[in-house]
């Protein structure tokens, strides 16, 4: 009998098997259907031993029974294909009653396959010119490859329509598992004493194992955990099986480990993967350098067990106790409040670089409102990326009015978005957004390049302006080329740099104040100047002032209303007032809505007044309307 190759590939499968086995594995289903796949060739191989013995021995075991053995190896052929389709199908039908409609179909085709394998005759060869051959042919075997073929043909049809929903190493790995069985079954055809399509079956086995379904993959090699890419895959079939679960975020920020020595951190860390490892009805990952993830498929355990690992941690590790070794926590109870793998990630990075919210709590419980947040910031981002490429962005005017003159001199520009639908978008809605994702260098560069354009259609001296204002946010304060972005644009519009005055802000000054003060220097050179905004906000800090060169301080509307109402406050300002004017610096007052309220601030000395009194931020032509009636208000005044 010549069986040595099927028995070759028994023993290559066996041997894969045992390897599978003995690794730390998590329950995906893709592994489940590669398991199905193997069972199938390895029952084929099998039976092909079988089916030869069975020709072999025919006259003692009678010719029908002996060709109902063959037969059904057959059939175990035609198992592999199913098999094979079912493993593909496990990423393209992610819903379980998808995947079961697509299991039953394929399940009764290779029913209707076996029936006709059965049916049809079958003949088999003993004997070549004295060589002892085995093997069969006749109906039953066209109908075996018949069916195998439209199997496989669905294969290649489902590998090539549904290539963005499968994994592209499972593409590559099924289309060389599929080259096997057809140089395997070729190689046969041509030589029909070489049985090697089983055994082809073997080594497809090993491709696919190697390539993907060594769940060594799944593992991180320096602790042992399951790795990020496993998080995403088994939280994506869990999300797939609409199934709740909980997470558990451990993460050791850089102050965590402070006060340890170097060489002992990584004992600490062995001795909390250790105990992470044996953490009962949880599985966890390593997502990041010192960042663990724990999965609980039961959300009904998940807190008890939190309180078991919170505890465990506060108890300390080795000789440092709980507070030396201090990770921050953050607990999803149901990951139910997304939908999707990916949001599930990206939710713990964002609250993870959200740092201020996440360290100043150690334990941070994330419901519903966060993902809000993240969905509202999502949506901000894309109206921000659709009015950037469509050219929605649009600048306002605010006048400013000097006191001495008695006339508008300069106005600020305002950012607005149009959404898609015409309604205009506050700055307040994007700004922080636009910064947190770095689209601000980008938006602040367009309305930058916005004013230059105004400038040149509208020549400011004609309305009797001096400067325009335009915002800088501390990202782009902090960015090294932004003064060579800005002199390049006012050089590219031929713009006087004296029409040119940039609102930086307290924070910014403290952030990257070198960068910020290079960058100023920069444009000071060119003949930018510069107003410090937002003063009376926050920790505003006379030193800044002094510490900057600017030209302007705007005080913030904050600040002029409490002077209205609150005594204190008005000796803050006035001392304010006092020292700018000793240090030659021009005030601007925002937020002034009422006569009263004008009145009073030119009476401090104020020079200049920007608010609603005046007029609201005003779309660039209502905003040209305005300075020229004004110009003619004060001609017709005298
Ligand atoms: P800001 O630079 O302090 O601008 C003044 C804000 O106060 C403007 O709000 C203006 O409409 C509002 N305002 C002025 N006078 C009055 C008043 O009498 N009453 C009231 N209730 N409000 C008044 P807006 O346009 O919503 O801008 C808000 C903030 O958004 C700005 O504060 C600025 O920090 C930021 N921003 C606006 N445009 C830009 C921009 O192009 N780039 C950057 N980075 N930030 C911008
Ligand atoms: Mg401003
Ligand atoms: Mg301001």
């Amino acid at each position: 009998m010549h069986i040595q190759i099927q028995c070759c590939g028994i023993v290559l499968m066996l041997v894969l098997f045992y390897f599978y086995m003995h690794q730390k594995r998590i329950s995906l289903d893709t592994q489940k259907a590669f398991l199905g796949v193997f069972w199938a060739t390895f029952f084929c191989i099998v039976m092909d031993i079988v089916s030869i013995g069975a020709i072999q021995y025919r006259h003692v075991l009678t010719e029908p029974f002996a060709k109902f053995v063959a037969k059904t190896y057959l059939v175990t052929l035609l198992g592999v294909a199913l098999s094979a389709l079912l493993y593909m199908c496990v990423d393209i039908y992610t819903n379980k009653e998808d995947y079961q409609k697509q299991t039953y179909v394929y399940l009764l085709m290779t029913l209707a396959g076996a029936v006709g394998v059965y049916a049809a005759p079958l003949h088999y060869q003993y004997m070549n010119n004295g060589v002892d051959v085995k093997y069969t042919y006749g109906p039953s075997v066209y109908v075996t490859y018949g069916m195998a073929l439209v199997f496989f043909v669905r294969i290649v049809y489902l590998l090539r329509k549904e290539r963005t929903k499968i994994n592209s190493r499972r593409r590559e790995a099924v289309y060389l598992w599929l080259f096997i069985w057809i140089v395997a079954s070729q190689i046969q055809f041509m030589y029909t004493n070489l049985l090697i399509v089983a055994y082809g079956g073997a080594i497809g086995i090993m491709v696919l194992y190697l390539k993907l379904e060594n769940p060594e993959t799944n593992l991180d090699r320096s602790t042992g955990l399951f790795n990020s890419g496993a998080f995403h895959q088994y939280t994506k079939q869990l999300f797939a099986k609409k199934k709740d679960f909980s997470v558990l975020v451990i993460v050791f920020e850089n102050t965590a480990y402070q006060h340890v020595s170097l060489n002992k951190r990584d004992v600490i860390r062995m001795q909390i993967v250790e105990y992470l490892l044996k953490v009962p009805d949880a599985y966890p990952f390593k997502n990041a350098e010192d960042e663990y993830l724990i999965v609980f498929p039961d959300t009904g355990l998940a807190e008890k067990r939190v309180e078991e690992i919170r505890t465990r941690f506060a108890s300390g590790w080795g000789e440092y106790n709980g507070d030396t070794v201090k990770p921050c926590w953050l607990f999803l109870p149901h990951a139910n409040i997304v939908n999707q793998a990916e949001i599930l990630s990206y939710l713990i990075r964002y609250i993870r670089r959200d740092e201020s919210t996440f360290t100043e709590k150690d334990f941070l419980r994330i419901e519903k409102d966060s993902v809000d947040k993240i969905h509202h910031e999502r949506e901000v981002v894309q109206l921000l990326l659709d009015a950037m490429e469509k050219d929605r962005v649009e600048v306002f005017y605010q006048p400013i009015f000097s006191t001495s003159e008695h006339c508008i001199t300069s106005a600020e520009a305002l950012v607005r978005i149009r959404d898609k639908d015409g309604k205009i978008v506050p700055p307040g809605v994007f700004i922080d957004i636009a910064e947190k994702s770095g689209m601000i260098l980008k938006l602040g560069a367009a309305v930058f390049e916005k004013v230059c354009m105004f400038i040149t259609k509208y020549p400011l001296e004609t309305y009797g302006m001096q400067y325009i204002e335009i915002n800088l946010s501390v990202i782009q304060c902090g960015y090294e080329k932004l003064a060579r972005d800005y002199i390049d644009i006012m050089e590219n519009y031929k713009i006087n740099p004296k029409y040119i005055n940039l609102e930086i802000t307290e924070s910014a000054s403290t952030n990257a104040k070198k960068t910020l003060l290079g960058n100023m220097e920069e444009l000071m050179n060119y003949g930018v100047r510069f107003s410090l905004d937002d003063f009376g906000t926050g920790q505003s800090n006379l030193n800044y002032i002094v510490d900057m060169p600017v030209d302007i301080i705007k005080f913030d509307r904050s600040m002029t209303n409490s002077y209205f109402e609150n005594g204190k406050a008005k000796h803050v300002m006035e001392a304010a007032i006092h020292m700018i004017h000793g240090m030659n610096l021009e005030i601007v007052s925002e937020g002034i809505e009422t006569k009263e309220q004008y009145q009073t601030m030119e009476d401090l000395g104020i020079s200049h007044i920007q608010g609603y009194y005046f007029s609201k931020p005003l779309p660039e032509e209502e905003f040209i309307r305005f300075l020229e009636d004004s110009l003619r208000r004060n001609v017709d005044a005298g």
